[in-house]
């Protein structure tokens, strides 16, 4: 058989189909032609060069949100154009034969989505570095909405063809209960115009499917059949958290057994493991590698105690995602126990040597009341912590972590997050990235600051009316794709105004909710917008998060009533899309006029999907919050709108328990009339009335995240923003702006910092 490089990509391809289907190129479905160029990628990046080194990074994470994989990787092979043009002469499109690839749901939102950038960027500066995860056969989940709610189905996205190729690696995980054998499926990660790294996914050998029953329910206690079923399964119960540890530690059993039998290929003394190996834990789920290793090199390999803890603690470094309290996982050591006993005796000597030497209770790895604090084990038993941007990285020093602060300055730096260019402007805005490369050449491709040559061109009508057309083009494209799905039409004459990301109180897609509800009022009263507007929602709400559904029912709520309305529906228009996820992510953030980044100061560690926005020609409407602040500073005043009160001021609220949501309700009659609609007669003739009551009682008794604090700043900033769309050159200029200021959070930049001080592979 001849390959590819000898024959063409043609020749191969039809090669395929007919070896797949009997059929010719032009005979095949789009979704046969999936299964063929599946295969020929998988071919063409079987012959690109292992990346390899002395040393290598482990990113070990719960999640890796990689999204489809076909564009990427024909991008990043170089082929792309030439497979697109190949089909077309066939009579196909590459872009309808993309939509033939299942979406993999291995992520829940920001964090997953960061890994999967980082693996794009490690390969693409030839670093050597993997993943370690868990390949879940249902991913998060699917969302459906019915009766304006939200229901959770199962992500089926395993194919008889797909990205996994089985390595035939089987290790054995011990459990106290019982042991279960895994195997280790790989996805390649080819670098852009570079060699290939890999994604290791784990899953259990005995995983049973048929134990879903109906929607995303399943029994909590078969830990063999249900160990890779679902991310995050409902934890509100003791058998979901004990199923969570499980998950962990059968991720990073195999993780450590992986690591030690690679690092003994190589020859390496595992005394000098720091020298071979760096292992990144992303957020505290795989925190469990540090005392699994320790176990193993003590229990297997002949270690004092002394001598396992250094080493390990030479090569462990520790990502911090959140401030949310919530998030910061604390296990009760009985539940530690039941799982995974061997681990205890370790977590019990790693706590006592901190309580030898510091008296502190806030920097105890295990709490008076017998809990585990898994990040205080990386703090203490990591060389690196770091935060994700500037700003949450203060709040870590300052504030939040100020305890660990002050016994380890030197472990403490900051790393602002980043996302491939490849995926979110070379494969989702084609458009764009040709018009850069006609206008400033295609250097920004391998180095992002170049992006910054733009600004030469600020002035250039020429350039600012393409970029305008282009932001059209993505309009309509998304008006057809959402017309297609939800049932939507949308006007093209509209703003596009978006706010996509998981439903969060902290993120405030009530605020958002409440300043709609306020212009809906006004038209009704006869105030007229200048332009008709689109509000855009996407985002999955964890099923046990009450008071999430419940926003996620009044935005539902809201788009009937007001597209219904025939007084209002002319001026604006509120769509919910269902299942947002990558691809989604992919058709909507090139379309957008405005970008929605309203958290609550202080509780958006940095946010990625504000840099995919900015990258697309989008201007941020945010707080200063997260990366919300960087994006700032580089822009200017003049290139975005910062509303809200400022971190500090949140933080002293917090502390001064001082904050008291019904004082602003009762002082602002436009609070109290946009709060007041949620429990209207109007919105209780769509909504349901418990979720509605509930979410008005929360607003206005809790209101934790402190939506009604900004919601006047927020409405004023907002007016001005859709006031200055209609100033059409300043808006142009906005926009080139954001593009030109974007390379900054690309995820190469991101990883080079993380090369150059924490990891320092060669
Ligand atoms: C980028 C991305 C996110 C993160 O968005 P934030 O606004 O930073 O929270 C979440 N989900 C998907 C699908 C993404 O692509």
């Amino acid at each position: 058989m001849m390959t590819a490089a000898t024959m063409g990509l043609e020749g191969r391809l039809g090669e395929l189909t007919k070896k797949m289907y009997h059929k010719t190129i032009k005979e095949c479905t789009d979704a046969q032609l999936y299964n063929c160029v599946l295969q020929l990628t998988k071919e063409q990046m079987a012959e690109k060069p292992v990346i390899s080194g002395r040393k290598k990074v482990y990113y070990i994470s719960m999640e890796f949100l990689i999204g489809k994989l076909l564009s990427n990787n024909l991008i990043n092979l170089g082929i792309y154009d030439e497979l697109e043009g190949l089909l077309k002469k066939n009579g196909k499109s590459l872009s309808a034969i993309e939509e033939a690839e299942p979406e993999p749901s291995l992520g829940n939102g920001g964090l997953g989505r960061l890994a999967a950038c980082f693996l794009d960027s490690i390969a693409t500066l030839g670093l050597p570095g993997d993943g370690i995860g868990l390949n879940y056969h249902y991913g998060l989940f699917k969302q459906v909405f019915k009766e304006r709610l939200q229901k959770a189905e199962k992500n089926d996205w395993i194919e008889a063809n797909s990205w996994l190729t089985d390595t035939g690696t089987r290790f054995t995980v011990s459990f106290g209960d019982r042991k279960v054998t895994s195997v280790l499926y790989d996805i390649d990660v080819i670098g852009y115009e570079n060699g290939c790294n890999k994604l290791h996914l784990f899953d259990v050998e005995s995983v049973d499917e048929s134990l879903v029953k109906k929607g995303i329910d399943f029994d909590k206690t078969a830990i063999e059949k249900n160990l890779t079923l679902f991310l995050y399964p409902d934890d509100s119960d003791e058998a979901g958290n004990l199923l969570r540890i499980y998950q962990e530690y059968f991720m990073v059993s195999n993780g450590a057994q992986l690591i030690i039998r690679e690092l003994k290929e190589k020859g390496c003394d595992l005394y000098h493991m720091d020298e071979y190996a760096a292992i990144q834990i992303n957020d505290t789920h795989p925190t469990m590698v540090i005392p699994e290793l320790i176990r193993i090199l003590t229990w297997d390999e002949g270690f004092t105690i002394e001598d396992a803890v250094n080493v390990v603690s030479r090569t462990c470094a520790y990502t911090n995602h959140t401030i949310l309290a919530e998030a910061l996982e604390k296990w009760p050591l009985e539940y530690i126990e039941k799982v995974v006993p061997q681990l205890v005796p370790i977590i019990k000597e790693l706590s006592a040597r901190v309580a030898k030497k510091y008296t502190d209770p806030k920097v105890q790895i295990i709490d008076e009341n017998k809990r585990v604090h898994m990040a205080h084990i990386d703090i203490h038993y990591g060389y690196s912590v770091n935060g994700v941007a500037a700003i949450h990285t203060d709040i870590l020093k300052d504030t939040e972590l100020n305890h660990f602060y002050k016994l380890y300055p030197e472990k403490f730096n900051n790393k602002t997050n980043g996302i491939t260019f490849r995926r979110w402007l070379l494969s989702c805005n084609r458009e764009l990235a040709q018009l850069l490369t006609r206008t400033i050449g295609d250097g920004y491709k391998k180095d992002a600051d170049q992006l910054e040559k733009l600004l030469e061109k600020k002035d250039d009508v020429t350039v600012l009316n393409a970029i305008e057309d282009i932001k059209q083009q993505k309009k309509k494209a998304l008006a057809s794709y959402i017309r297609e799905k939800e049932g939507v039409t949308l006007d093209l004459n509209s703003i596009f105004d978006i706010q996509v990301k998981r439903l969060h109180e902290y993120k405030r897609q009530q605020m958002n909710a409440l300043y709609i509800i306020h212009k809906y009022l006004e038209i009704k009263d006869g105030k007229k917008p200048v332009r008709p507007m689109t509000f855009i929602f996407g985002a999955k709400a964890a099923p046990a998060y009450v008071i999430a559904q419940d926003i996620i029912h009044l935005l539902l709520v809201l788009s009937e009533i007001i597209n219904k309305d025939p007084d209002v529906s002319p001026y604006m228009k509120v769509v919910m899309v269902e299942n947002y996820n990558v691809s989604y992510a992919e058709k909507l953030i090139p379309a957008c006029d405005i970008s929605e980044q309203i958290s609550l100061a202080s509780k958006e560690a940095s946010g990625t999907g504000n840099m995919k926005f900015m990258l697309n020609g989008a201007v941020t409407l945010g707080t200063s919050d997260g990366a919300n602040v960087e994006i700032h500073e580089l822009v200017g005043d003049d290139n975005i709108y910062i509303f809200g009160e400022k971190s500090d001021a949140v933080i002293e609220h917090y502390a001064k328990k001082d904050y008291v949501p019904e004082e602003y309700y009762k002082k602002s009659p436009v609070i109290q009339e946009a709060v007041d609609f949620i429990v209207s007669k109007e919105a209780l003739a769509v909504g349901h009335k418990e979720n509605l009551t509930r979410l008005h009682q929360e607003l206005l008794n809790k209101d934790w995240f402190m939506t009604l604090l900004d919601l006047e700043d927020y409405i004023a900033v907002k007016d001005k923003a859709f006031a200055d769309y209609e100033y059409r050159d300043k808006w142009k200029r906005m926009m080139l702006v954001n593009i030109a200021k974007a390379g900054f959070f690309s995820s190469d930049r991101t990883i080079a910092e993380y090369n150059r001080d924490i990891w320092r592979l060669a």
